[in-house]
């Protein structure tokens, strides 16, 4: 029997696992009122109440909630008020989204090349860099590169982690993004929220994200003699409501990962042809990440997973320089816009072509943790993986 039968359930991600009719007060809360469009009253609406949470949760002066990650990333890359054409240093290891962010801001991105632990290194940026995105994947916290203009941080895969001086991700940076899709470590299906300490630049992303205008709640938008276009990226009550309740449960949900990152690594077999890759303390313990000697023995071990029902997965995905976007330069566009803008030359940074970083991902494997298990149901879990990977 696989462990998932075993324990009765279907792999979920993190908060998807906390959504329960008995807990949805705010959602309730918004139904009864029938009024599910953010500016439609005056008083305090529930994607502002989600706001003010967020904010005082992580640190962060302003926040500001979207429909998702990736127009998180795009709201702060326009912010910045760029020229078309502009260069955006991206990680070379990261979700299409962050690309996809940049080039559909008429912006060219440039793959900089990941350290050791998969972060983009900020060695390899040139003096003259601008903006930058960086991204925590994994739940890490990635070296947030100084002296740079803009810094943005993606933090998609973080959420709660915490950079090494004790500031949440997200908020040493320009401005921080978050995703709350399916996967991710609170959930509403879709979901993005951006926080930032900048209070023009909250301003500037508030106003273009509302058709560019300065509406005051509960009245029509109002456009100012300097107003520029904009575009309708307002989140919905219902939205944040289920984003509400997802917060209320982060601390929780933490602390089980935690937990439940104790208790795996406590029964991972002692193997010379396996390391565990390593995590700071601030990181948001979503997986244990496994590195093996040879691609043949990551492989082997996905199987051995997989066969038991255990979750697992790869980041071969997320190596950008073997995309199509980049390797075919595609695009939407008939002229090939952007990139029809991009300087002549290559545009990545790395010291090897990317040999390093292509045998690191061809050798890693990711095992998500459990934050709803009780520590039987981990201590359980924590076997059924420690029996696949002796297997191996
Ligand atoms: C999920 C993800 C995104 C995009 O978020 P969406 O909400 O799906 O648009 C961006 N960056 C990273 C690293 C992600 O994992």
């Amino acid at each position: 029997m696989t462990l998932g039968k075993r324990l009765g359930q279907r792999f979920l991600p993190y908060g998807a696992n906390y959504l329960d009719w008995s807990d949805m007060s705010e959602l309730r809360e918004v139904i009864d009122q029938r009024v599910l469009f953010r500016y439609q009253t005056e008083g305090e609406s529930m994607a502002s109440r989600l706001e003010r949470t967020v904010a005082a949760r992580l640190g962060a002066r302003h926040a500001l909630a979207v429909h998702n990650g990736t127009e998180a990333l795009r709201l702060c890359l326009i912010s910045t008020r760029p020229s078309v054409g502009d260069l955006v240093h991206i990680p070379a290891v990261t979700f299409v989204a962050v690309a996809g962010a940049v080039l559909s801001c008429g912006l060219i991105p440039v793959l900089v090349d990941v350290d050791e632990s998969l972060s983009l290194d900020p060695a390899l940026l040139p003096p003259d860099a601008r903006r930058v995105i960086t991204a925590h994947m994994e739940g890490t916290v990635a070296p947030v590169p100084e002296g740079i203009e803009y810094v943005i941080e993606d933090c998609a895969q973080s959420l709660g982690a915490r950079l090494p001086d004790g500031r949440h991700a997200g908020t040493a940076g320009y401005a921080g993004t978050f995703s709350f899709h399916h996967n991710k470590v609170l959930t509403s299906g879709e979901g993005g929220l951006i926080v930032t300490g900048d209070p023009a630049a909250w301003a500037r992303m508030r106003g273009y994200h509302d058709h560019g205008s300065a509406r005051v709640p509960g009245h029509y938008p109002a456009w100012n003699d300097d107003a520029h276009f904009g575009e309708n990226f307002v989140t919905s009550e219902e939205v944040a409501a289920v984003q509400c309740q997802q917060f209320r449960h982060l601390d929780e949900i933490l602390a089980g990962l935690e937990s439940m990152y104790a208790v795996v690594m406590d029964r991972l077999p002692d193997r010379p042809d396996l390391t565990v890759l390593p995590r700071a303390a601030g990181d948001a313990k979503v997986s244990v990440r496994l590195r093996w000697e040879s691609r043949a023995l990551r492989d082997a071990a996905v199987a051995a997973l997989t066969a038991r029902g255990i979750a697992n997965w790869t980041l071969d995905k997320y190596l950008l320089p073997e995309h199509p976007v980049f390797t075919g330069r595609r695009s939407i566009y008939a002229d090939g816009f952007p990139w029809n803008h991009a300087p002549a030359g290559p545009l990545v940074l790395s010291r090897d072509g990317f040999a390093r970083t292509r045998d690191l991902l061809d050798r890693t494997l990711c095992v998500p943790l459990s934050p709803e298990l009780a520590e039987q149901g981990q201590i359980v879990a924590a076997k059924a993986i420690q029996q696949a990977l002796e297997e191996v």
